[in-house]
């Protein structure tokens, strides 16, 4: 039985229902079903046959995102290896790092990143990388089309591969780091095979859909918002190779694209794109954002426009999704989370005691389920102090209200206390963001000597657009109570970000210092 959790089964599955139903849409192919599932066979065998890869063996891959990416995933799982998903706008250094501790054997890499992967294997040691897209100009590498050529094609019926177990690990994550020293968040196929039934029953993915992957594949978000969960499904995805988002809304138009999943800032420009292009997309049955706090008044401008727009909530050690606005709350409930999907059971709980706290409170999220990680690789201290008493500790903080509905208040790290009173980041940027002339907020403490810390705002304006902090100030005072209101805010030209488009807010503080 626990076979039939793993990732390739799914494909393998529908390649026995759908066997020419399109599976996936990249930048150079298409691939049905049926092409997918025989490569995903052949490579699997080609790496314990040609590489020599032994189960429970870790790879990395190195790679923008395109149909080999997702191949090589599935191929590993197949082969019972564990695939360690590298962000390429990490340093060599950092990257060292995560092989180094993930003792990886082999490094899979798209030719643009030939070059940086064959340093790293050089450095550390290890056979050279095996490219998986077409180079442009000749190299000595080997290559995906080599293997897959070295191994015979032929579905095989389902289930005549060895069963695997099912906590065998599958994904090593790095988390992106905005709170400390990236840690590797272990994954299974059970984590994967819940978050494709919690991702069907909230927002109802069937055979005809079709998604796009506009997050990297390195991140869980891309993995699974909803790749994954779609050929569970037995729909469609188009796969861009790099997030453009004119590109983007034509392939959303052309392909028919019924849910859309993005960052915040994906949709903030997606929005923009849409504005310029003025295209019919009125086959997308829903655009979800997930990952950051959403800003209302972006909500709202899809919702003007007429697109249905909800929020969902998740973290990499919970593949992710955890909580899932539903559509019929959309309108009701901007800027909530919804409630927990199915196959989750979650807590709201006050740090210092433990216990549940009532509706109006605000609280630390705490997850268990099928689809939470079971440690960070190799990491006993983060794990015990991430997993207690079977509950994750997921550090962002939320309130709930009457009807159950959750919103993110912030990061439990983040919280600023000034004075004794609790401030809730995520609270005073939506308050900020309701300004006409503001795109993006983002509020952190400062060390103060008679309030412990005081708030202040960095803020992304709208093109063109000019505003005193006098004018947001008076803004803020006519909706926060005055103890939130940030003492400075910084207009700036970017906001420093992490590679999943994340305000990293530890920078903040240095960044404005001088200003
Ligand atoms: P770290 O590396 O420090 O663990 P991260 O942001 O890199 O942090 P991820 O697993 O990539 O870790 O993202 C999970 C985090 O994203 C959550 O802990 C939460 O803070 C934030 N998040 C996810 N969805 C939402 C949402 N809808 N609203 C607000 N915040 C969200």
């Amino acid at each position: 039985v626990s076979g039939v959790y793993e990732i390739s089964y799914w494909v393998e599955a529908q390649a026995w229902m759908r066997p020419d139903k399109v599976a996936l849409v990249g930048s150079r192919e298409l691939w049905t079903y049926r092409d997918l599932h025989d490569r995903v066979v052949r490579l699997s065998r080609a790496f314990r046959n040609r590489l020599g890869l032994e189960p429970g063996g870790r790879i990395a891959i190195y790679s923008g995102n395109c149909l080999e990416y997702l191949l090589v995933l599935l191929a590993a799982s197949r082969a019972g290896l564990v695939l360690v998903p590298l962000n390429w706008r990490l340093t060599p250094g950092e990257l060292e790092y995560q092989l180094r501790d993930s003792g990886t054997r082999r490094i899979l890499c798209s030719a643009e990143y030939a070059a940086a992967a064959a340093e790293l294997t050089g450095r550390i040691g290890l056979e050279p990388p095996v490219r998986i897209t077409p180079a442009a100009e000749p190299d000595s590498l080997p290559d995906l089309a080599g293997l897959l050529d070295a191994e015979p094609s032929g579905l095989e019926p389902p289930g005549e591969r060895d069963p695997q177990p099912w906590d065998r690990p599958l994904l090593i994550c790095y988390t992106s780091g905005t709170t400390g020293r990236p840690k590797g968040a272990v994954l299974n196929s059970v984590n994967m095979f819940f978050n494709a039934i919690n991702n069907l029953l909230t927002i109802d993915l069937r055979a005809d859909d079709v998604c796009i992957t506009l997050l990297p594949l390195f991140h869980i978000g891309g993995i699974n918002l909803f790749t994954l969960p779609a050929l569970f499904a037995g729909g469609r995805v188009v796969v861009p190779d790099r997030f453009d988002p004119d590109q983007a809304v034509r392939l959303i138009q052309e392909e028919k694209v019924t849910v859309v999943f993005g960052v915040p800032t994906v949709h903030q420009r997606l929005l923009e794109a849409i504005d310029r292009l003025k295209p019919d997309l009125s086959h997308v049955r829903m655009f979800y954002s997930g990952g950051a706090p959403c800003p209302v008044p972006l909500i709202r401008a899809f919702q003007e426009r007429g697109y249905r727009f909800g929020q969902g909530y998740g973290l990499t050690e919970t593949a992710p999704t955890v909580f899932m606005l539903l559509e019929d709350d959309f309108a009701r409930k901007p800027g909530s989370i919804g409630r927990p999907a199915p196959f989750n059971r979650v807590r709201v709980i006050d740090p210092a005691t433990g216990q549940p706290v009532p509706p109006g409170g605000v609280g630390e999220i705490t997850v268990r389920g099928p689809n939470v990680f079971t440690a960070y690789w190799q990491n006993e201290k983060a794990t015990a102090e991430a997993i207690r008493n079977g509950w994750f500790h997921t550090g962002d903080l939320a309130r709930i209200d009457e009807e159950g509905f959750v919103t993110i208040a912030g990061r439990l790290k983040e919280m600023i206390i000034s004075g004794g009173e609790n401030i809730y980041p995520v609270e005073v940027e939506q308050a900020i963001q309701t300004h006409p002339a503001v795109v993006e907020a983002a509020v952190f403490g400062v060390p103060h000597p008679e309030w412990g810390e005081v708030p202040h705002a960095a803020v992304l304006l709208e093109p063109g657009a000019s505003v005193t902090e006098e004018e947001l100030r008076a803004h803020c005072l006519a909706r926060l109570g005055k103890y939130k209101i940030p003492r400075r805010f910084f207009i700036l030209d970017e906001l420093p970000r992490n590679a999943a488009g994340k305000v990293v807010k530890s920078r903040l503080a240095e960044i404005t210092r001088d200003m």
